[in-house]
């Protein structure tokens, strides 16, 4: 079974994804985007404000692990680095599950063998790390490809003219203790003000001024997750890694953290730039056996184009012999005009739990 996502956002005055401070100003991630410019009859480069896949990457593991607790009693299958949210990985001995180290002790073992128990051990202890992938690339390496796919988030194609990127003007006030130094004063006096900084005695400002960099854009999330992918090795050979029921409950966690992402929960200095958002639409589609993908959400005709897709491709595989359901579920608020075969529901949250009932009558979940 191939889950695909894809969903259309407006996040306004958002710093989700910071990238550096220059001085005081904190810089909204910005990336090149081709697009085909009307008024010129020619393609160009736009820069916009991004959200890195490796942001969302993080927010999703980290939202797995929390789906993860609940669903098995606060202790799930989950090493100590990626239960707290440092996804290292098997990136150097250090931080190797014990159980898989030993793996790469053992004496009667041909190479190849320990390459599958290494893959095994890893996927029985971290249910992150069979979900999303690790490397081991020290003196034994060892590789997992992430079950699920994610991009940059940008705006959508439709909505580029109306995206911004804006600084904010800040101040920290501290009005009492303005003038005032921060170390104690010495008898020798006064210092120089190198010797003053060397020891932390700097005069205290009454305002302290610092930008941040904030954007408001409709962005749009194209996520994929090989749900077959999960729970079993591929390495060296395909075999079954856990026992049925922790599958199902992997399987279930992977899709509570995937809902928890796109209901919101991913992206930095959310305690002071919450972002004012609200969902636009979502699409999901389930297909038995092969990876069909939605089409990526950059007009509002992206659903529609994802139907057409999903008949084309099921004829495909039937001429071939081949049958292979296709579901498409969705959520939209945009108006956009409703397609025949789409399974429509009033709220995101309503969606996942269709997702997770139909897995759960199909027995992943
Ligand atoms: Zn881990």
């Amino acid at each position: 079974m191939f889950l695909s996502l894809a969903s259309r956002f407006v996040a306004n005055i958002e710093a989700l994804n910071a990238v550096e401070s220059i001085g005081n100003v904190t810089k909204h991630r910005r990336a090149p985007v081709v697009i085909f410019d009307e008024k010129d009859n020619r393609y160009t480069i736009k820069y916009v404000p991004a959200i890195s896949g490796e942001s969302i990457g993080h927010a999703y593991q980290a939202n797995v692990v929390e789906f993860a607790k609940a669903i098995y009693g606060g202790s799930p299958p989950v090493c100590k680095w990626c239960a707290r949210g440092e996804f290292l990985k098997e990136m150097r001995m250090e931080y190797t599950i014990e159980e898989a180290k030993k793996v790469i002790n053992e004496k009667n073992l041909s190479d190849e063998d320990k390459k599958h128990e290494f893959e095994k051990a890893v996927i029985r202890n971290c249910l992150v790390e069979d979900i999303g992938g690790f490397l081991s690339a020290e003196e034994f390496p060892v590789k997992r490809t992430s079950a699920f796919q994610v991009g940059y988030l940008v705006p959508t194609r439709d909505s580029i003219s109306a995206t911004v990127i804006d600084t904010q003007f800040h101040v920290r006030h501290a009005p009492v203790i303005a003038g005032g130094e921060t170390g104690e004063e010495t008898q020798e006096g006064r210092k120089t003000k190198k010797e003053e900084n060397q020891e932390g005695r700097k005069k205290v400002a009454a305002q302290m001024l610092y930008y941040v960099e904030v954007a408001s854009a409709l962005y749009g999330i194209h996520f994929n997750l090989d749900i077959d992918a999960i729970g079993k090795t591929r390495l060296v050979k395909v075999e079954e890694a856990v026992n049925s029921e922790d599958k199902k409950k992997r399987i279930l966690a992977a899709i509570g953290g995937l809902a928890l992402t796109v209901l919101g929960q991913f992206g930095a200095k959310k305690s002071r730039f919450n972002p004012i958002s609200e969902i636009k639409s979502l699409t999901i589609s389930l297909c038995d056996n092969f990876m069909f993908s939605v089409t990526p959400p950059h007009d509002t005709k992206y659903l529609i184009s994802t139907m057409e897709r999903a008949k084309s491709f099921s004829n495909l595989l039937k001429s071939a012999g081949v049958d292979s359901e296709i579901s498409i579920y969705a959520y939209d608020v945009e108006k956009s005009e409703k397609v025949e075969g789409v399974k429509y529901f009033n709220t995101p949250e309503g969606l996942f739990e269709t997702v997770m009932k139909q897995l759960k009558e199909k027995g992943y979940v």
